[in-house]
């Protein structure tokens, strides 16, 4: 048989693990000896000189064993009596404790009655170290407490641990035939991927954000990603290592906060009996108006409501009836501000207001005029006053103008206010500048 036989089985093993250029590497250090039956060395090429560090005299006529790690010398003395040809891993031995390993194709050959060995080798220590590595590496991640994976360049996951698995609930079997790509949220997929074309184009070398993988469940989670880019010796780009970390729990925290954050705010800004803004929501809002209808040049408008003869209301119904009343006035009256940029407000203790970005003089008082009869229509009743009203009315003012950044917001206050007076002092349950008259 044909040593170069089994050595081709090495060869293609090594292709396969390694790639195509392993095999080209291993052969600058393809060695041979020549030992007989006793294991005495009668050849040596430079190879194996060279991987020994002695010159050929030096070996010529000394048992292999002499080179061999203890360790490993009484599974050789076996081999070579079973006559095995099987290519086997065998550590050589230096001296001082140094070690080479290499992969040994041997083969029995008989020259007159004496069966020799020739032994083809590769030096393969440096494949045994990254493998060793590698194999540290692999346990590291087998038991890291965060989800790791080798990702190929196209997506696929090469490798990837346990915890990844049980984050993503596939077992590795079923992961691996998927892309990270067909398990990334659609709405997050094109920022991971535009990270990914600025690795490989070399504008960055690692990146992190927080994406939603989907679960093998279905249902989406977030999580923490960090993806670095590994490069070969020629810089080419091999995989990424992902980096997966869950954090729904985090995520889940951060959402509640956000939402009591908000409702907060809401109700920060949010009257207490009567459930529509208050007076900073008011301030607030218009301001805010102003600063935009200043910006657009458009127009603002603003309408005061006050309670008629509310005082009276009280001491004739108690405090209590009182608050209801004001709380029927303001659901009555909030449904007139619902445009975007709207805003119905307790203004004062029984006084409304209600902000009307981009309405004119007259459509205002068109509203205002609505709330009034939606008011009186509320049909709450009350003893006979001196104007001989039977039900809970109210009177308002209306003003809008064309903001000038120049003046402040409380001159269009300033405006309805002196309406509302007007209404009050010309019989009240009116709307001034009454609707119609311009
Ligand atoms: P008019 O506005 O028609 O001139 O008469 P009025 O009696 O309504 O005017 P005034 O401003 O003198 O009185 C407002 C009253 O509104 C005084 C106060 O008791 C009452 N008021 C203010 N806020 C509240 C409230 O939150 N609940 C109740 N029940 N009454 C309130
Ligand atoms: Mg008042
Ligand atoms: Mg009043």
């Amino acid at each position: 048989m044909n040593p170069r036989y089994a050595l081709d089985d090495f060869f293609i093993q090594l292709f396969q693990e390694d790639g195509p250029q392993a095999v080209t590497r291993s052969l600058d250090w393809l060695g041979a000896f020549v030992i007989t039956e006793n294991g005495l060395i009668v050849a040596a090429n430079a190879a194996f000189c060279e991987v020994l560090e002695k010159p050929e005299g030096d070996l010529i006529g000394t048992p292999v064993f002499d080179h061999i790690t203890p360790d490993e010398q009484s599974s050789m003395r076996e081999r070579f009596a079973s006559q095995n040809t099987t290519p086997y891993a065998l550590k050589l031995s230096l001296g001082h404790h140094r070690i080479k390993q290499v992969m040994v194709t041997p083969h029995v050959f008989p020259v007159a009655d004496t069966h020799y060995r020739l032994a083809a080798f590769t030096d393969v220590s440096e494949y045994e170290r990254i493998k060793d590595s590698e194999n540290r590496f692999k346990h590291v991640f087998g038991a890291a407490g965060i989800g790791i994976a080798r990702v190929n360049l196209d997506g696929s996951w090469l490798e990837c641990n346990e915890k990844l698995c049980e984050i993503l609930g596939y077992s590795e079997e079923n992961l691996l035939p998927l892309t990270f790509q067909d398990l990334t949220h659609p709405d997050d997929l094109d920022e991971d991927l535009h990270y990914v074309e600025e690795m490989l184009a070399g504008l960055r070398s690692t990146y992190s954000m927080q994406k939603r993988y989907r679960h093998e469940q279905g249902h989406y989670f977030w999580a923490r990603l960090t993806v670095s880019l590994v490069r070969d010796a020629a810089d080419h780009p091999q995989y990424f290592v992902s980096l997966i970390q869950d954090i729904s729990a985090e995520k889940q925290a951060e959402i509640a906060a956000e939402q009591l954050n908000d409702s907060l705010a809401k109700l920060s800004m949010t009257d207490g009996l009567t459930g529509i803004g208050n007076r900073r929501r008011f301030d607030t809002a218009l301001e805010n108006e102003w600063r935009r209808a200043s910006r657009h040049g458009t127009e603002l408008a603003l309408v005061l409501a006050d309670i008629d003869d509310f005082k009276a209301f009280n001491d004739d119904f108690g405090h209590l009836a009182g608050d209801d009343c004001l709380k029927n006035i303001a659901a009555a009256i909030e449904a007139f501000g619902n445009r975007v940029g709207d805003c119905v407000a307790r203004y004062g203790g029984e006084e409304l207001a209600i902000i009307l970005p981009g309405l004119s003089l007259e459509d205002a008082a068109s509203v205002a005029e609505q709330c009034r009869q939606a008011v009186e229509a509320l049909g709450i009743a009350r003893k006979a006053c001196g104007d001989g009203a039977s039900v809970v009315t109210i009177s308002l003012g209306v003003a809008a103008m064309h903001p000038d950044s120049k003046d402040a917001a409380e001159t269009l206050i300033e405006a309805a206010d002196k309406q509302l007076y007007r209404a009050k002092s010309s019989g009240k349950n009116k709307v001034q500048p009454t609707p119609g008259t311009g």
